[in-house]
């Protein structure tokens, strides 16, 4: 596995897997590495053959200097776990080599998409930050595909927009979101938690589920189905930033949960900002398929 932090070796590198006869498959990442990446990996193995995947901590998307300055940096151990996950190459630019000297392009992505839930709660820089540095890759690596979670869907259905919109001819894949045994979503901030603090944040989880199964019985009602989530967080002290019920492609508030629908909910635990999802109006087994 190679690592290179130019964007002219970066297409040198890609053509030349191109000319032997493979597709390229790009995953972008902020590093700190976790299953939850690696399962990206797997999934643009299993498809194509080449992975490319970018580990640059974006400064741009971080609308808080604390969260950007405290995000883990962890690039040997990175290294080591992309390539026994089956990535070919790494691309890890310095901020400069994205972000020149002069740089003066903002990619914005407007309307609900963008300032609804994540762009309510921390601002348009954040996609705006987000669709700037997702354009810059796409245009660098220029994949046949990029693979995200759906763990972070608004950022999915952000992606989804500005590819349409500029015409970027890459075909973006959501993979499901994996979890700890305990249910936790697996996010880099994970390693900021404390063990209180981590048992109080599986009530996010626990919420989540205790929706969904209040929408599989049948219970249509936002209203009542977030007050269901809300008993579960309240118990265990965690306020929500959102616990929104929303079109998952418009993310638009729902009056009834009769289509699927993406309930998705932001919280901080101590300092740490965590964000999940759950898939309602869907079958279980049918969650995965219907991200895709
Ligand atoms: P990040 O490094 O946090 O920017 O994440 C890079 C990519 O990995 C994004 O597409 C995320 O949605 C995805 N990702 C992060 N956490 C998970 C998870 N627990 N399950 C699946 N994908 C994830």
């Amino acid at each position: 596995m190679r690592i290179v932090r130019t964007v002219r070796e970066l297409r040198e590198t890609v053509a030349a897997a191109r000319a032997g006869g493979s597709t390229v498959a790009l995953v972008p990442t902020m590093g700190a590495l976790h299953e939850g990446h690696l399962s990206l990996v797997r999934a643009a193995r299993a498809e194509h053959g080449f992975v490319v995947m970018s580990i640059f901590v974006n400064p741009k998307q971080f609308n808080e200097a604390s969260d950007l300055a405290a995000y883990p940096r962890q690039e040997e151990r990175d290294a080591a776990l992309a390539e026994a996950a089956g990535v070919d190459l790494v691309f890890a630019p310095e901020a400069a080599e994205l972000y020149p000297e002069g740089f003066a392009t903002t990619v914005h992505v407007s309307g609900p998409i963008t300032e609804t839930l994540e762009g309510a709660n921390r601002g348009a820089v954040h996609f705006d930050g987000v669709a700037t540095v997702v354009s810059k890759l796409l245009i660098a690596a220029t994949p046949d595909a990029a693979y995200f979670g759906q763990k972070d869907a608004q950022q999915i259905v952000v992606v989804r927009r500005m590819v349409a919109d500029l015409g970027i001819p890459t075909r973006i894949v959501a993979c499901p979101t994996s979890r700890d045994d305990d249910g936790l979503a697996r996010s880099s901030r994970n390693v900021r938690l404390s063990a209180e603090e981590r048992s109080r944040a599986l009530a996010i989880p626990r919420a989540l589920e205790a929706i969904a199964a209040a929408a599989a019985e049948g219970e249509a009602d936002p209203v009542a189905l977030r007050a269901r989530g809300e008993a579960v967080l309240e118990g265990a002290g965690v306020d929500p930033e959102y616990l929104a019920f929303v079109d998952p492609d418009t993310l638009e508030a729902v009056p009834r949960v009769s289509e699927p629908t993406l309930c998705a909910v932001a919280a901080r635990v101590g300092e740490v900002r965590l964000i999940d999802n759950v898939l309602l109006g869907v079958a279980p087994e049918q969650r995965e398929e219907s991200v895709k």
